[in-house]
């Protein structure tokens, strides 16, 4: 791309329907939310919890700005490891069940570090179609073989891992996939991960907080103990409302991490008031099960809704639940008409999902009430 095809490829995204533009948010994130300058009631964040502003996480990192200032003022191998960093990590490995945690400041880089901190050239990575942008990226960066398997097909992946001569193999996946909301069969991918010799990467940006009793997660969920090959990665910018994100696994693997992942060691820890906060929102979701309970029942009443409707819901019962629409205009006008009616669903186009399975990403929140499922509903009906 040169500085002078620029304007002309954005004319392109343009005239395709493909032309991302952002939107300003004034205020909270939340089930309302202003933006633009309208309030609208919103479907698309992924504060599933409604934790993202809550009085509580905020006080805790009011007051831990208060004791520790806010910047970090260094990475975590130089001055910038906090007690708070430190405390956090421990509870998160307890909260997942795992022995050890590192926290990162983000879970792109999570993925971008932890990969190639474990595979290179001679190493080979299997992943699912439909895995987030980080994990495909991570693979590509460590210049391992990237494999990417059809949606869920285990048999598929057992014979590839089968026939693959690498000395480092890595199954990676997302636990609840991001555009789809369904979830991905971690007791077999573990044991074809065990069958293999292979790592199995799990991410639960999605699940976290959300699945499992207690809100711990994909894990807890599907009654996964600690395995050497398992290694787990949440986010903490989703149902846990703050930011950042972790990865659990054996104490070997998260000292390996310490050294080698380099988007851990070359980058400035995220301020420790951000430890505060997540210390905070743990206690919360563990604590607040109604915000699950909520959740399940907003969900049953949105497919119970959603039946008639011209455009189906996709096979999910996790609070992402897409409404399949197909073409990228339509798409974009049916989310449009939902904006003029006060609703704020994002249209998820190709390259985030595959050519002609536009959709929209309907995300649900504790925050929600069954009177919000409701004005959706209504609003669709309209559209349709
Ligand atoms: C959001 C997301 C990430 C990235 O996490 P950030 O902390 O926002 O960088 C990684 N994986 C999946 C599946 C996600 O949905």
């Amino acid at each position: 791309m040169k500085p002078d095809q620029l304007q002309p490829a954005l004319a392109e995204l343009d005239s395709l329907g493909l032309r991302r533009r952002r939107r300003v948010l004034d205020g909270a994130q939340g089930a309302r939310v202003t933006v633009d300058g309208r309030d609208y009631l919103s479907f698309s964040s992924n504060d599933y919890l409604g934790l993202a502003n809550h009085p509580v996480i905020a006080a805790a990192a009011r007051a831990a700005a208060e004791r520790c200032g806010v910047g970090a003022g260094a990475a975590h191998l130089l001055t910038g490891h906090h007690r708070l960093h430190h405390d956090l990590e421990t509870e998160l490995a307890a909260f997942v069940g795992l022995p050890s945690a590192l926290l990162f400041s983000t879970g792109y880089m999570a993925s971008l570090g932890v990969i190639p901190a474990l595979l290179d050239r001679h190493g080979e990575v299997f992943e699912d179609r439909l895995n987030h942008a980080s994990l495909v990226d991570g693979a590509v960066l460590s210049r391992a073989r990237l494999t990417r398997y059809p949606h869920l097909d285990l048999d598929w992946l057992d014979r590839k891992l089968g026939e693959s001569t690498a000395r480092t193999k890595l199954i990676a996946t997302d636990t609840v996939f991001s555009m789809d909301g369904d979830l991905a069969p971690l007791p077999e991918l573990l044991e074809l991960a065990e069958k293999h010799d292979a790592w199995l990467y799990v991410d639960d940006a999605h699940g976290f907080g959300v699945l499992g009793e207690a809100g711990g997660g994909a894990l807890s969920s599907s009654r996964l103990t600690p395995h050497p090959s398992l290694i787990y990665l949440a986010t903490l910018g989703k149902a846990a409302g703050v930011a950042g994100a972790f990865v659990a696994g054996s104490q070997e693997l998260v000292e390996w991490l310490v050294n080698r992942a380099r988007t851990y060691i070359y980058t400035t820890a995220q301020p420790p008031l951000l430890a505060a906060a997540t210390s905070a929102s743990l206690k919360l979701i563990a604590a607040e099960t109604w915000r699950r309970e909520r959740l399940g029942e907003l969900i049953t009443r949105l497919k119970a809704g959603a039946a008639d409707l011209p455009w189906p819901l996709m096979a999910s019962d996790t609070p992402i639940q897409p409404l399949l629409v197909g073409g990228n205009l339509e798409a974009l006008r049916l989310a449009d008409g939902l904006r003029e009616r006060g609703i704020l669903i994002p249209a998820i186009r190709p390259p985030t999902v595959p050519q002609g399975e536009a959709r929209l990403r309907i995300s649900l929140s504790a925050a929600h009430s069954a009177e919000d499922i409701e004005q959706l509903l209504s609003a669709l009906r309209e559209l349709a």
